[in-house]
């Protein structure tokens, strides 16, 4: 074991807060009760608001950043995890409260940590992520409500060629509904149509302020850019169906009407992956490893090293990201 190795850490510089690499040794390391190698990591939204410094997502400092890790348990004064055992951890406050996956070593709580589900390599656990792992959570929450799929009627995916929307609509299109993506770069059609989108709605068409109730058109839909967007949505759901929402891509506020849920028995599904319980957990991970087809799982990753974390949080803040951006950690 290396005696010092490298991670991301936030800090606090005249008011604001800042990302950088810096040495640690384990002693740095908080006092949980399993100490896991990280082999990867990856970079959601969120990780991209907090190592850019345009969203305070660490609530102290200093904080390691990296809301996922994948890796291998070193040492562990739990009885549910030996050395050894291959885990992965999502949200539970890291990179906000908790220290996170960007460093080669991290202590975390052994209640946090689930097994590597057996279809996944770690590789593939930290392609998925937060973003992959939140794309089960709606598309579950879609189907408990249970108004898609009954008839011939699209599903939509908001902020489709990001990367909860690159999941979602592969997860969609192989449980056989039809996927329509709205998307605002024309050029990620053909890598959509090769998830399963068969659809496709251009996102300028959502974005500007529309009617409360606007013709049906979607079974359910899965938002990942929240504001105006969902407003639009939400009005254009049909009687009975669902959206399920996480995301603020396009902005936290939302100015809609009752109209939609009180006149068309629309509903609007909150979902957080970050506090979800195990069970949840557990079933949208089995949901991936039904679900989710392994090429395009391909289709839609990339591995970069940890020193292009930095240019890697500015693109997906800007919205330039395609799919999802596995880290090696080293
Ligand atoms: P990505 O950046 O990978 O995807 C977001 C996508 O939203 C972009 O690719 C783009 O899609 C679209 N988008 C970006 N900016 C705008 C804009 N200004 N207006 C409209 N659309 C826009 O991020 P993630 O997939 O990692 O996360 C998506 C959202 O979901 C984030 O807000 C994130 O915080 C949230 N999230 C919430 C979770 C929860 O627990 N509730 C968990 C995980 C994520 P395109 O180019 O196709 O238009």
């Amino acid at each position: 074991m290396s005696d010092s190795f490298t991670a991301m850490v936030i800090d606090t510089v005249d008011g604001k807060q800042q990302a950088a690499f810096r040495q640690l040794t384990l002693a740095d390391l908080p006092d949980h009760d399993v100490l896991v190698e990280v082999a990867f990591s990856t970079v959601n939204y969120k990780d991209g608001l907090a190592l850019s410094g345009k969203g305070r997502i660490a609530r102290r400092t200093p904080m390691v950043g990296g809301i996922d890790l994948a890796g291998v348990v070193v040492e562990s004064r739990s009885d549910k995890w030996v050395a050894g055992d291959k885990v992965v951890l999502n949200g539970w406050g890291l990179s906000e409260t908790e220290w996170g996956g960007y460093s080669r070593y991290q202590r975390v709580k052994a209640e946090w940590l689930i097994a590597l589900p057996p279809e996944f390599t770690l590789e593939q656990a930290m392609a998925i992520g937060t973003a992959g792992y939140t794309a089960a959570l709606c598309v579950n929450a879609l189907e408990d409500w249970g108004t898609i799929g009954v008839d011939d009627r699209e599903v939509l995916v908001t902020g489709a060629a990001g990367g909860v929307g690159s999941v979602a609509v592969s997860l969609l299109a192989n449980k056989g509904y039809k996927v329509t993506a709205s998307t605002g770069r024309p050029e990620t059609h053909d890598y959509l149509a090769s998830l399963g989108a068969s659809g496709f709605v251009e996102r300028a068409t959502l974005s500007e302020k529309g009617g409360p109730l606007q013709k049906e058109r979607w079974a359910g839909a899965i938002d990942s850019v929240g504001s105006t967007t969902l407003a639009n949505v939400l009005s254009q759901i049909v009687y009975g169906g669902a959206v399920a929402a996480c995301g603020l891509a396009g902005g936290a506020d939302l100015t809609a009407t009752v109209l939609p849920h009180i006149l068309r028995n629309v509903a609007l599904l909150g979902i957080d992956s970050v506090m979800a319980p195990v069970a949840k957990r557990q079933r949208a991970w089995q949901t991936l490893g039904q679900h989710l087809n392994p090429v395009h799982l391909l289709a839609l990753m990339r591995i970069e090293p940890m020193s292009a974390l930095p240019k890697i949080a500015e693109d997906i803040v800007a919205g330039r990201i395609r799919g999802r951006v596995v880290v090696e950690i080293n």
